[in-house]
């Protein structure tokens, strides 16, 4: 049976842009856009042209994207006719493939926001998918509020989808723009190779809500990358892609236009865009997090390195993960062979140094030491006992003072400064720095004048610092984890953990900066 095309829409940029703490520059859009495309999405939707300076940038002449990339706008304004509508007029005048109109189609909504009737929105939906459509552009109406409006009224729900159909619109896209919908009720969606389905996060039912969509007959899925979107986000396509490209269920009755190659790209993608938006990325992410493919407890390690399938629902290099055997207390032998590998440590199974590697991990760990989280201690720590890592300097001594006082404004300032005396080849040096913080201060002291091995940490960068207070039984201990960056954009973790919370920070700082050095091969 000939497999039922499936297309995947995606409006990172539109919606995905309404998201807190979001904004895209035009620079980001076009870098965003050119990845989606690489990664073989069908629509990508860029933004709303005339709504916003950069929007209107951004369609201001065509892209050269294989995808249909997308302008979004409203339908015309009621009382108006399309020649008279300025908005419209700018949504026409875009250089897009295709145009998707929101309109209303809750007749609760047509009264009380738009104040007009329901025959006028009718009219407004036809006569802009007509005007779109004599321009030559592929069209979509998105139907706002179609689940709570098919609920309160269904004749008129469906008179808005059928009023687009009509007029020569291509999709017809059901939305569910509260995100308040259980996927039960999407099934009831209409049937048709004609409709697609646009929901929201609010209940955590939105991958769900897609793929009930699906299987009640609609055809195009719209979403974005990492969930991204206003209040709980919109429909995960990191998440719903391999769902359909690698569960028996969908991928033998359904194609997407994603290769096996193109999904591969998948896990970068979603980093990428954590990247641009400059955020941790989510590491229980399903298929792409850190941890989606981590396993914790030794018998389980074991088995995997015999047999993935026996853990693993699907096999983490399709979507461009990989498996992560984690180093812990519940570990065993099979877990620290299997990183050693991983991080590029040649060892001999039966070398008895795994052994003390095993117990030294076991040790600190059990001191407060989280080498789940910071692989870049672990690598340091098994190679300093499997390999040999230069002495590359020595901290003779630090010092770092905290000062509250009055500034000049007579305003109470608090300001850290850092001394750092570092000893390399026989020679001292001695770096002074002040920062916002003792922690900030003494990185930036440390970090300043490594003599010989500046060149190599220049593009060091601290990107992320948590502190956690641990019991351990006998005292309470700080745990100090640094997230650090290079010029390549690789990043790293480093643990430190002592009563001292400036002492923690400085054993993470130390690791972070060594790790570079070894890894640049100083
Ligand atoms: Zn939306």
């Amino acid at each position: 049976m000939a497999r039922k095309r499936l297309f995947l829409f995606d409006t990172t940029l539109r919606d995905g842009a309404q998201t807190n703490g979001v904004d895209f520059t035009l620079a980001d859009k076009l870098a965003i856009a050119k990845m989606l495309d690489a990664l073989g999405i069908d629509y990508v939707e860029g933004g709303y042209p005339g709504a916003n300076p950069i929007d209107t940038e951004l369609f201001s002449e065509h892209r050269k994207l294989a995808t249909a990339f997308t302008a979004f706008g409203m339908t015309r304004r009621p009382g108006r006719s399309a020649s008279n509508d300025p908005g419209l007029a700018a949504l026409l005048e875009a250089k897009a493939d295709a145009i998707c109109f929101v309109a209303k189609a809750w007749d609760y909504h047509v009264r009380v926001a738009l104040e007009t009737t329901p025959e006028e929105n009718l009219a407004s939906i036809r006569d802009s998918v007509r005007a779109a459509r004599s321009r030559g552009r592929e069209v979509l109406l998105d139907c706002e509020h179609f689940f709570d409006g098919y609920k309160a009224n269904a004749p008129f729900a469906l008179a808005c989808a059928r009023a687009a159909c009509e007029e020569g619109a291509r999709w017809i896209v059901l939305c569910d723009t509260n995100g308040g919908t259980l996927p039960h009720e999407v099934e009831r969606v209409i049937p048709g190779d004609r409709v697609g389905i646009h929901a929201h996060n609010d209940t955590e039912q939105a991958v769900a809500n897609s793929l009930a969509a699906v299987r009640a007959g609609a055809r195009q899925i719209q979403g974005t990358l990492n969930g991204l979107g206003e209040r709980c986000g919109n429909a995960n396509l990191v998440s719903i892609i391999p769902t359909l490209k690698l569960k028996p269920e969908f991928a033998e009755r359904f194609e997407i236009a994603l290769s096996d190659a193109q999904l591969k790209k998948l896990a970068h993608a979603s980093h990428a865009l954590d990247e641009m938006l400059n955020r941790a990325p989510n590491r229980h992410a399903p298929y792409v997090g850190e941890s989606a493919f981590a396993t914790k407890a030794g018998i389980h390690a074991s088995a995997i390195l015999k047999e993935p399938a026996t853990y693993e629902h699907v096999a983490p290099d399709m979507v461009g993960n990989r498996r992560k055997l984690l180093i812990s207390d519940q570990g065993g032998k099979s877990n620290v062979l299997a990183e050693l590998e991983r991080i590029g440590v040649a060892v001999e199974r039966g070398d008895e140094r795994i052994g003390t590697l095993l117990e030294e991990v076991k040790r600190r760990e059990a001191a407060g030491y989280a080498y789940e989280a910071a692989d870049a201690s672990f690598e340091l720590l098994a190679r300093r006992i499997l390999q040999k890592v230069p002495n590359y300097f020595d901290v003779e001594k630090f010092d770092v003072n905290v000062e509250q006082r009055h500034n000049a404004l007579g305003q109470r300032v608090t300001v850290s400064l850092a001394v750092v005396k570092v000893r390399i080849d026989g020679e001292s040096l001695i770096s002074a720095a002040e920062g916002n913080g003792p922690v900030n201060a003494l990185d930036l002291a440390l970090r300043k004048d490594l003599g010989k091995y500046q060149g190599y940490i220049s593009g060091l960068e601290l990107i992320d610092y948590r502190v956690r207070i641990l019991n351990t039984g006998t005292q309470a201990v700080t745990r100090v984890l640094i997230e650090s960056k290079d010029e390549t954009g690789e990043r790293w973790t480093t643990v430190g953990v002592s009563p001292n919370i400036i002492d923690a920070s400085f054993q993470a700082l130390m690791d972070s900066i060594v790790f570079k050095l070894v890894r640049s091969g100083a």
